[in-house]
Formats: C-alpha cells, structure tokens, sequence
C-alpha cells in the first residue's frame, strides 16, 4: 500500500503545496535577481560592492532554479542535510563562494504589470541591481581587476567562454553610446546616482540601503540557511572579507 498522507489532491492543494515548498526552501528571501551569464554571453555591469562578502554556500534547486543558502558550518544546517541537487546519490557539500552587489546594463523583455497585474504587454527594463555569487575560480579574477582598476570606478563587460570556465570581466573604455552616462561612464558613481537605482529597488530593501549597513546589508540579506525564512539580520557564518 502506498502511503496515503505523502500525496494531495487537487489544484489548490498543488498551489498550497508549491507556496509551502518555496516558504520551506526560504524562496522568499532572495528579493533580487541573480546576475547571470551564459555560455558564449556577456553583459555589461558594474560592480556596486568594492569588498567580496565571503561564506560556505550550499547550492540547491528550488524548483527548476538553482538557489544559493548560507551553510550554518554546525550539526545544525539543514543545507548539509540536503543531497546534491545535481546527484542526488550525494550529500549536499558546501563550498566557499563570493558575493557581489552589481548593476545588470543588459536589456530584457519583461510583462508589463500595473498594480501586481501583467497587462499583457511587454517592456523593456535594463540597469537592474542584480546579486552575483561566484566560486573560488572566478573570485581569483575579479580580484586581479579589483586590484589592477579597483571594482566600483568603472564599467567592466563579464564574459564566459565554456561551461567549466569562469567569469572574465574586460574594463571597459568610455561609456557605450545606448547607455546613460550617468550609471555608466569609467568613474565611481554618484551619490545621485546611487540614490536613483536604489529607489528601483523593492520596498523592504530601500531603507536598508540608505542605512549604516548600506548596499552590503542588501547583499547580505539574501542569504539565509536553508529552511529558514524571512530574516534581515545578518545569518550565521557570513564573514566579511
Ligand atoms: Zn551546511
């Protein structure tokens, strides 16, 4: 006999189920998109985050994405408890990663929504602050640009040649002719600048951002341990480099 209470009925219970499974995975907590480049793409972006903030992460799937959550390094994590998303046969090893709070230059079609509800039109939005989180390998690039330009002074073009490559980030020269100045020309960004983009944040991140803890509170902010949800303090074994 199979086991009656593993299974739901129903649509609705589908939905529930869905919402619950995302709320369990602390879905909720990761309000930013991440800055992503495929193979044989670039993007041009900037880094708004001069200091690489630094934790043991454990990648795991929620739904078809790829979600990253802070290993809490004791008996405790619920991360470690989880199996490879990739191969499920092993366990859920955590790894060092970086993270970066970076500006997206790259233009994408999105739904038009007014109040919450697609129009059923499309726009196109670009210059969207974006989280970034690399591996060891890449973090060893970005810190030969950090230290050769400096990260937040200027505008770099991220490219990835293969799969099993890491991100290479070119400085740019000048400011592209389709693009505003304003964000992206070879200097540090403006206060009023700065302030411009982070109104385009959401709500609950805006605040936060004009704070103490700055853009860096934003960054961090993203990451909890697996199976937690809803937390704006800093989660447990996040270092500052
Ligand atoms: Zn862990």
């Amino acid at each position: 006999m199979f086991n009656k209470s593993l299974f739901s009925t129903g649509f609705e219970s589908l939905k529930e189920r869905e919402v619950e499974q995302k709320q369990k995975a602390g879905h909720f907590n990761q309000g930013l998109f991440s800055f992503y480049v495929p193979d044989g793409g670039e993007a041009l972006m900037r880094f708004l985050t001069e200091k690489p903030v630094s934790f043991m992460a454990h990648t795991i799937k929620v739904g078809k994405a790829p979600r990253t959550f802070v290993c809490t390094e004791n008996d405790e994590c619920m991360g470690c408890k989880q199996s490879d998303s990739y191969d499920p046969s092993k366990p859920n090893r955590a790894s060092l990663k970086v993270a970066f709070l970076v500006l997206d230059g790259r233009e994408v079609e999105v739904d038009e929504k007014v109040d919450g509800k697609p129009t059923g039109k499309k726009k196109v939005i670009t210059d969207q602050i974006k989280i970034m989180v690399r591996g060891v390998n890449d973090a060893a690039n970005i810190q030969r640009s950090a230290v050769k330009y400096g990260l937040t002074n200027g505008t770099y073009t991220c490219f990835k040649n293969g799969a099993k490559n890491p991100y290479n980030f070119e400085r740019e020269v000048g400011c592209p002719p389709s693009k505003d100045a304003k964000f992206w020309s070879q200097e540090p960004l403006s206060q009023e600048a700065l302030n411009e983009l982070i109104e385009k944040l959401p709500e609950r991140y805006r605040e936060m951002a004009k704070g103490e803890g700055g853009l860096y509170e934003v960054l961090c902010s993203q990451f909890s341990p697996y199976g937690e949800t809803a937390t704006v303090e800093e989660p447990v074994g996040l270092k500052r480099l």
